[in-house]
């Protein structure tokens, strides 16, 4: 304990302006990144949450974000595809945002109408909500930069909503597989449906049933091995399972992330709003 507190409140600002110069001189980390969200912080500032290719998930403060003026401009829009320079400490909490270059943007995939637009913010949230903080998954990386570049494209919002949800269930482990049974491990039938049995965790041979269901047609199956084979850009366009299928990955979805996406409401809500509204009927305004 200092007993001369003036003495102590002087030094203070010079000690913690060496430390900025310290920090401010050399970067910790040079990534390319997807922005996934920001907030504002206090009046001028925005917390930037990134996906980098080689430190994971991460906050970051950009300073003068909120200004006119901002040297940062359209770079912070979510899903824009940025080169970073982060300063900090290792493993902090909270990194400062120093250059931030624009590489690609999302807003071309935005322009093709409001589901696209409203996808993309499905999109982020799905992302973030299933990458854990600071653990780098490069396969993650490139699964959702092949996702944005289809949909810049114009691919299919729904398509590629369901390709995203598969891949981050697989690649974090929560997609059953499609070629054994959950119960006893035998191989299950290469055609035909895949019956889910939930006290298993996956899809159940005719030995190991009854299945508690949903049991997927034979068309979800099909559209799955297109999703698991294929890049985004080249899988089938309209399929008839995407419905069937949207309704299986929602449910092992639900089962992983405690809070239901905001997005995703804001999707039922508009495709509900638009289906009353071809029946000539007002939306129910919630
Ligand atoms: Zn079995």
């Amino acid at each position: 304990m200092c007993d001369n507190v003036r003495g102590c409140e002087a030094a203070r600002p010079l000690r913690l302006a060496a430390g900025v110069a310290n920090s401010l001189a050399m970067p910790l980390l040079s990534s390319d990144a997807l922005v996934l969200r920001t907030y504002t912080l206090g009046e001028t500032s925005k917390i930037v949450v990134l996906l980098t290719r080689e430190r994971g998930k991460l906050r970051a403060v950009a300073k003068g974000a909120r200004g006119r003026r901002s040297r940062y401009q359209s770079a912070l829009e979510p899903l824009s595809e940025v080169k970073v320079t982060l300063y900090g400490r290792q493993a902090t909490e909270l990194y400062r945002l120093g250059q931030c270059e624009l590489l690609r943007s999302a807003f071309p995939a935005s322009r093709h109408g409001l589901d696209a637009a409203l996808a993309l913010s499905y999109f982020a949230e799905l992302i973030d909500a299933f990458c854990p903080d600071g653990e780098a998954e490069d396969a993650v990386y490139r699964l959702a930069t092949a996702v944005l570049a289809a949909a810049g494209e114009g691919r299919s919002a729904g398509m590629l909503s369901r390709y995203l949800e598969a891949w981050l269930l697989r690649l974090s482990g929560l997609y059953p597989p499609l070629d054994r049974c959950s119960g006893c491990g035998g191989a299950l039938p290469g055609s035909g449906e895949l019956r889910y049995h939930a006290a298993a965790h996956g899809f159940v041979c005719a030995s190991c049933g009854p299945a508690s269901g949903p049991i997927l047609g034979a068309a979800v199956r099909a559209l799955l091995l297109d999703v698991f084979r294929h890049p985004p850009s080249a899988v089938a366009e309209a399929s008839a399972g995407e419905a069937e299928l949207e309704a299986f990955q929602q449910e092992l979805i639900g089962r992983h992330i405690e809070r239901p996406l905001r997005s995703r409401r804001v999707l039922l809500d508009v495709a509900s709003g638009a289906a009353l509204a071809a029946e000539g009927r007002p939306g129910k305004r919630a």
